[in-house]
């Protein structure tokens, strides 16, 4: 994958969803567009590779797909013509509790709450206006700040999410299954679960389990991407991989430059182009915590003591919302806890070409400092034998990844923070900076279009959909203008 022109209208540095949906949009304008990859696979955290054993399956990063499915961008696109099959299992989330059934998120809002005891019409009292009323939730959700197309149920979004997710379950959910499962969902936010806004992501989570499973990717996330590659294939793009760039001063002829990478790289390697006053504020973002990750090769499915866990792509392990916001709580602390929210998926239950016949595989990661040198091997698997006795004696090859392995994987990642900085209350709207635009940057020419800017982590690619949208509106201006 090499390039084949000296100039383009639009250099990407960075391939990962982002950096790809950007491509799509301009190349859909007719633009020339070169996407610069640093690795010798394009994707970003869009990849699976043989981590333990041959034949076996492994997604480097993004194992569950929830804002893939549903992005409202995605779904324009004929990614399915080009390769792309979700499998959707038949529950989203399982959360074992000790001694007693796992509570279960299922599409079923009605389902979901009847296992939730007498929290059941609280639960869907909160949830069921934003999955029945409100046509334009992931449009309102997935974008930067902007007038709502459905105001109402924004407003009423709004109002709700801004809470945290610790004060919102304790007002609305009486009993512990309701408020670890919502704790659980809220988690995949990486704040403390005292922290306004953390109950934005409860429900965010909630919604889209309700709207479409949280499915995985047939043959590996890596497909998302390949399918990404196909169809920009056909618009003439053109890619460059094994290219790490360390200043623009390296990239052909072009009127744009878009980077898919964190804020610090935006400065580092923009140099002169940009003001020393908006590097410095660049440089200011925060990260927050960072993960450690692990994939097992497996004899067998995981022995859950609850065997609808094997009905579950996603299973979150922690306990209660007690334990679990201590948990979460302990990692901004500097800490290491014993018993950490560990984000389990069980990708070959649902898609069977992740392993040799069967054979399966588990993919687990739990939030950690940010930059910890720590092995949370035995931690993380002795969370999973908690609710499942026996998980070692399945186990044929494991591989870890510490926050270092991750920085070094993809410069984005620092510290080991996988959602492009920490959402909170001031970085979830304002990221990488506060700006009116927050993709443009004080050079017309140089925009940011990463999941450090908004709305922040996953693959949905609307970062990179926003990102293009601006320069689009700015191009014609770009091409009479001098690159300074
Ligand atoms: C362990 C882990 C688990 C995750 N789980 C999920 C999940 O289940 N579901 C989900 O939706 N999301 C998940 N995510 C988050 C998701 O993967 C990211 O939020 C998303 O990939 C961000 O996309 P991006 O386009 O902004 O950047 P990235 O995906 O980070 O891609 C950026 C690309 O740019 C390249 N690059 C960076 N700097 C340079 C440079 N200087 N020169 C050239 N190339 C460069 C990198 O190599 C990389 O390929 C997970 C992430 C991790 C790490």
């Amino acid at each position: 994958m090499t390039r084949t022109k000296d100039r383009y209208d639009v250099c990407i540095i960075g391939s990962g969803p982002n950096g790809l949906s950007a491509a799509s949009l301009l190349a859909q304008s007719g633009l020339s567009i070169l996407v610069l990859e640093a690795k010798s696979k394009l994707g970003g955290g869009m990849r699976t590779e043989e981590l333990t054993l041959p034949g076996f399956l492994h997604d480097v990063c993004s194992g569950a797909h929830p804002m893939g499915i549903l992005s409202p961008f995605f779904k324009t696109l004929p990614l399915e013509k080009f390769g792309l099959k979700w499998k959707e299992p038949p529950i989203s989330v399982a959360h074992p509790l000790d001694e007693e059934p796992s509570v279960l998120l299922t599409q079923s809002i009605e389902e979901t709450a009847e296992g939730l005891g007498i929290d059941g019409s609280s639960y869907q009292k909160l949830i069921s206006p934003f999955v029945n009323n409100s046509p334009h939730f992931w449009e309102d959700v997935l974008a930067p700040i902007h007038i709502p197309k459905d105001p109402f149920s924004f407003v009423r979004f709004g109002l709700t999410g801004i809470r945290s997710a610790k004060g919102l379950a304790g007002s609305r959910f009486k009993e512990k299954r309701a408020k670890a499962l919502f704790a659980g969902l809220a988690s995949h936010s990486i704040l403390p679960l005292e922290s306004p806004l953390t109950a934005a992501l409860g429900l965010v989570f909630a919604v889209s389990a309700h709207q479409k499973s949280w499915p995985v990717v047939e043959g590996g996330s890596e497909n998302l991407a390949k399918a990404l590659v196909a169809y920009l294939n056909t618009m003439g793009v053109e890619f460059q991989t094994n290219t790490r760039i360390t200043s623009i001063a390296e990239l052909p002829q072009t009127k744009v430059v878009i980077f898919d990478t964190d804020p610090l790289q935006l400065a580092s390697l923009t140099e002169s182009h940009l003001p020393g006053l908006y590097r410095k504020r660049l440089e200011r973002f925060r990260f927050g915590p960072g993960v450690f990750k692990m994939d097992w090769a497996l004899d067998r499915a995981i022995p859950w003591k609850d065997p609808k866990c094997l009905s579950a792509s996603t299973i979150h392990l922690g306990g209660t919302m007690e334990e679990i916001a201590k948990a979460e709580a302990d990692v901004w602390k500097g800490k290491h806890p014993d018993r950490p929210y560990v984000l389990l998926v069980q990708q070959s239950l649902f898609d069977p070409s992740r392993a040799p016949n069967g054979k399966h595989t588990g993919y687990a990661y739990c939030h950690v400092p940010n930059g910890s040198r720590i092995d949370l091997t035995e931690v993380i698997e002795k969370q999973i034998e908690r609710f499942a006795p026996g998980f070692s004696k399945t186990i044929l090859a494991r591989h870890s990844m510490y926050t270092a392995d991750f920085e070094r994987y993809n410069p984005n990642y620092v510290g080991g923070a996988i959602t492009g900085g920490a959402a909170d209350l001031t970085q979830a709207f304002f990221r990488p900076v506060a700006r009116l635009n927050p993709y443009s940057t004080p050079n017309p020419h140089l925009y940011i279009c990463s999941a450090s800017t908004p709305p922040g982590g996953g693959v949905h690619g609307m970062c990179g959909f926003y990102a293009a949208k601006t320069v689009l509106k700015r191009i014609d201006k770009l091409k009479s203008l001098k690159f300074t």
